[in-house]
């Protein structure tokens, strides 16, 4: 049977390529050279020269191809972060980030436009959820964040506007499109999902048994605080979501990796760090540490040097391994959690 992907020729896959090229009588090997064109930055039909003058018309009667359009762009002056803003075909607008890293350039790429999470200190919350992206808009930003960036990128993270397992069977798509040997080839070791933690979809995940990266956005080791800063957490709670991430390391080998915004008067009490460093006993895991970063509209501020040094200093003493990420692209508002969907459909032509 064909796959229906509706025009949307970019979210197909090889195989799913070569079931239509052999249900209107074309040759099969058509879906490779498609397949390929279409990561190779092609924006039409017309441009793919080694197919027949007649196909090409074919596909550009049926079809359309996914891109995402700069509308604008900024440039870190401190460490060269790049944020980009897209436009998609229906004027929705998402954002992307590049970041130098010493292994490599990494882009950080949204999965929604918008989100519904409502997580009480992230930007893109704000406005709420306006749709899903397709598997081929979130590969376009790579495809575009290269192309804009001028220089390859090795990592990808799924780590900015929206909640990737919220948008699972578009997400699981992508990853398929990026890692595919004919695409981008990505290895899925290279490639980082991170979740406010929808505990079905973490063992959903599993079961797939995508390599990739997972990391699980936690913010705070007791129920109480959780659920306040985190509605997801009224589902299930801190415990079983650590349970899933259990799960997850024993299906897959992956150890699960924690993400904490230390927020003043919070969640960076000692004794938070002790309850933080009692549940991730024993699990090998990795906690982020990183300090919230300021969102206007939000009425929550990062801790104070003082208690944020005491909180890393007890997770030390309770050996628990952790990293405290740098803020990358502050002076751009580039950083975690500051992406944030802005109403500028007017600037994009329908
Ligand atoms: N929905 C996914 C991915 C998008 S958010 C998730 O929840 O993980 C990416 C990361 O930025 C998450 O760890 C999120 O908790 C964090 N974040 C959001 N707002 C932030 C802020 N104001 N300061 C620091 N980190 C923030």
């Amino acid at each position: 049977m064909v796959v229906e992907r509706g025009n949307d020729i970019c979210s197909m896959l090889p195989a799913e390529l070569e079931e239509y090229f052999a249900a209107e009588g074309e040759a099969e090997y058509r879906a490779r050279q498609v397949f390929k064109w279409l990561r190779s930055g092609a924006a039409s039909f017309g441009e793919m020269t080694n197919l027949p003058g007649k196909l090409r018309d074919k596909l550009a009667a049926q079809f359309r191809i996914t891109a995402a359009e700069p509308v604008r762009s900024q440039i870190s002056q401190r460490d060269g972060t790049a944020k980009y803003l897209w436009g998609m075909a229906d004027g929705d607008c998402v954002e992307s980030v590049v970041m130098k890293y010493s292994y490599g350039n990494t882009v950080c790429i949204s999965t929604q436009a918008g989100c519904r999470m409502g997580c009480a200190f992230c930007a893109s919350a704000i406005e709420g959820l306006s749709r899903n992206l397709t598997a081929s808009e979130m590969e376009a930003q790579v495809l575009s964040s290269r192309r804009a960036f001028g220089a390859d990128i090795s990592h990808i993270v799924m780590m900015g506007i929206g909640e990737p397992l919220d948008n699972f069977d578009n997400v699981l798509r992508f990853l398929s499109l990026i890692t595919h040997e004919l695409g981008m080839n990505m290895s899925p070791r290279r490639v980082s999902l991170s979740t406010c933690g929808i505990i079905e979809r973490i063992d959903n995940l599993a079961v797939h048994d995508v390599k990739l990266t997972l990391s699980v956005s936690l913010h705070a080791p007791d129920d109480e605080t959780r659920s306040m800063l985190m509605p997801v957490n009224r589902a299930a709670g801190v415990d079983k979501l650590i349970e899933a991430c259990s799960r997850y390391f024993e299906a897959t080998g992956r150890r699960v990796s924690y993400e904490y915004a230390l927020i003043d008067a919070v969640n960076d009490s000692p004794r938070q760090a002790h309850l933080l460093a009692e549940k991730l006993s024993g699990t090998g895991s990795h906690v982020n540490i990183i300090l919230l970063n300021d969102v206007p509209e939000r009425p929550l501020r990062a801790s104070t040097p003082g208690n944020a040094a005491q909180f890393m200093r007890i997770l030390k003493q309770k050996g628990v391994n952790y990293t405290v990420r740098r803020r990358l692209g502050a002076d751009i508002e580039a950083a975690c959690g500051q992406l944030r969907r802005k109403s500028e459909k007017q600037v994009i032509k329908p």
